[in-house]
């Protein structure tokens, strides 16, 4: 019988994808099943931002089997409840978009349909009391959750944020460990197969060609085998998306340990805040048709915690994906696939559902192209409804005090974010799509924190009586109150369990 399978992969880049892809495969698959190979070149570099995540971070930690604290410890990592978005909505404004549920839904009605009958009274001012996320960001609280019962503190979502050198770094020694080879050195020259265009080998800068069964691109933003060799073509969702630079620059760190993600609307884009254990990580996200390089990076020095460390690096950016991930024996993953935004964390996650996609369809030599397609469907599915929810925080804003602002607020957005906006907008009900990545909560936040108002709330919250509504709505804040008061620092915590 032909022996079909997958029996040498090479990973194109060392960056996050490129290490969190050899990870997966040394893990799942193991050295015995296929030879990884992981090409990457230190003069190239990494892109190296990419310091915040989403709590599905923490299924593929336990997919490799980390020690959490281990983690945390080799990656100068904190801890993140969720985002703080400050001057979105309109100037002055903040809001927190938590990750974890509001309150609890009650005879089968959403607590938004609660929550919206008792604001639109007067009486709910501020939906943060009803999220424990929220409640404990105000004071730079911190706790992992606890066998509770019925506590809050049983349930608590949180997510990372780390140093991404150091992440790449850690991710290599696990599957270096784990029977990985590591190239060092830049491809030069991408062969492709005569016969039926897949791709034979890469070929590095000394001459040798390195053969493959598969080839994972992860070489970044070029995209090296699938459009520079492949010709994938690009989506671009500039339109739509238009910040296409960002500045970085770490600075020292403050003593409270905010543990949550800043970001922070300017006049052209907005500013990332990343707290972590030796430093602050801080961008600004812009779009370089309304300010220059300059500008954007005066307004990102200006708006520091602390001293500069080190000198502020542009970064470019192209928002869109791939027409295709994958095509023929090329899978891309990272940003050699596509870039949304950094807004809302979401561009590790996308590798790790790439990868864990990719593995329910891993494919024998023969590239079966209903697996292919059905792979790219889904993945390109999982970037729009995701650029959906980043579009609606630039559009649904009062913000007229610049001509990016009144671009963002005018401008024609998707169909399918335009009926969520006019859903909500009569009786404040927010739906998770299908399988999206955001539920209803996270649309709620970001819908109610950028000051969309409804006109009514859902009918059916009158099933309970007010004064009922006014009781367990106040009995829930209570113990939320309760359950912030009782976490430690964030601070402590990281002190006592995964110091640096
Ligand atoms: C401004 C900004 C902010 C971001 N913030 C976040 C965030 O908060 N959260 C989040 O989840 N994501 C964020 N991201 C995305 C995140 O940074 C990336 O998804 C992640 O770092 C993965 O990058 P990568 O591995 O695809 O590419 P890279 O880090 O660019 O790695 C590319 C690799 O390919 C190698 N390579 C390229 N060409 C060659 C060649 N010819 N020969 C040999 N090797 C080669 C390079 O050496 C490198 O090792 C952000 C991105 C940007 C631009």
């Amino acid at each position: 019988m032909t022996d079909h399978r997958i029996r040498n992969i090479v990973i194109v880049g060392g960056g996050t994808a490129g290490w969190m892809a050899a990870a997966t495969f040394a893990r799942i698959l193991g050295p015995e099943y296929a030879k990884v190979t992981l090409i990457e070149s230190d003069e190239i570099g990494i892109v190296g931002v990419g310091e915040a995540t989403i709590p599905q971070m923490a299924t593929f930690n336990r997919m490799l089997g980390l020690d959490e604290n281990e983690f945390m410890r080799a990656t100068q990592g904190s801890f993140k409840l969720g985002i703080q978005f400050v001057n979105w909505g309109r100037q002055g404004h903040t809001y927190f978009h938590p990750f974890g549920k509001y309150g609890i839904d009650m005879k089968g009605v959403s607590f938004h349909a609660y929550f919206l009958r008792l604001h639109q009274l007067g009486e709910a001012p501020d939906i943060d009391d009803w999220s424990l996320q929220a409640a404990a960001s105000r004071t730079n609280k911190f706790m992992r959750p606890i066998d509770a019962g019925n506590s809050p503190l049983s349930e608590i979502p949180y997510a990372f944020h780390f140093d991404a050198g150091l992440y790449a770094r850690f991710l290599r020694g696990y599957a270096e460990e784990r029977g990985v080879v590591r190239r060092e050195g830049k491809i030069v020259e991408v062969r492709l197969r005569g016969a039926d265009g897949f791709v034979e080998s890469v070929v590095m800068e000394d001459g040798a060609a390195i053969e493959g069964d598969l080839f994972v691109d992860c070489s970044g933003f070029r995209g090296l085998i699938i459009e520079q060799a492949l010709k994938a073509g690009f989506t671009d969702w500039s339109h739509w998306l238009p910040c296409d630079r960002a500045i970085a620059v770490p600075c020292e760190s403050v003593d409270a340990w905010t543990p949550y993600t800043r970001s922070t609307a300017h006049k052209a884009g907005w500013q990332w805040r990343i707290p972590l254990q030796h430093r602050t990580g801080n961008g600004h996200v812009f779009c370089s048709k309304y300010i220059s390089d300059d500008e954007a990076t005066a307004t990102l020095l200006a708006n520091l915690d602390g001293k500069p460390l080190a000198d502020p690096r542009t970064v470019p950016f192209r928002t869109g994906h791939r027409n295709k991930l994958w095509i023929k024996n090329c899978v891309s993953l990272g940003l050699a696939g596509g870039f949304i935004e950094p807004l809302e964390s979401t561009a590790i996650w996308l590798i790790q559902s790439g990868l864990s996609r990719f593995l329910t369809m891993f494919p024998d030599k023969r590239f079966n192209q209903a697996d292919i397609d059905r792979y790219n469907r889904i993945m390109i599915t999982d970037y729009e409804e995701i650029r959906d929810f980043i579009i609606l925080h630039y559009h649904a804003t009062e913000r007229d005090d610049s001509p990016f602002w009144d671009y963002c607020r005018t401008m024609e957005i998707p169909e399918r974010l335009a009926e969520k906006m006019r859903v909500f907008r009569s009786h404040g009900r927010a739906f998770r799509e299908n399988e999206e990545l955001f539920n209803d909560t996270s649309w709620f936040a970001v819908m109610h924190g950028q000051l969309m108002r409804p006109q009514g709330f859902d009918p059916v919250a009158e099933i309970m009586s007010l004064d009922e509504t006014r009781s367990r709505l106040a009995h829930i804040r209570e113990a939320i109150a309760n359950s912030a008061d009782y976490m430690p620092s964030h601070r402590d915590f990281v002190r006592e369990h995964c110091a640096a």
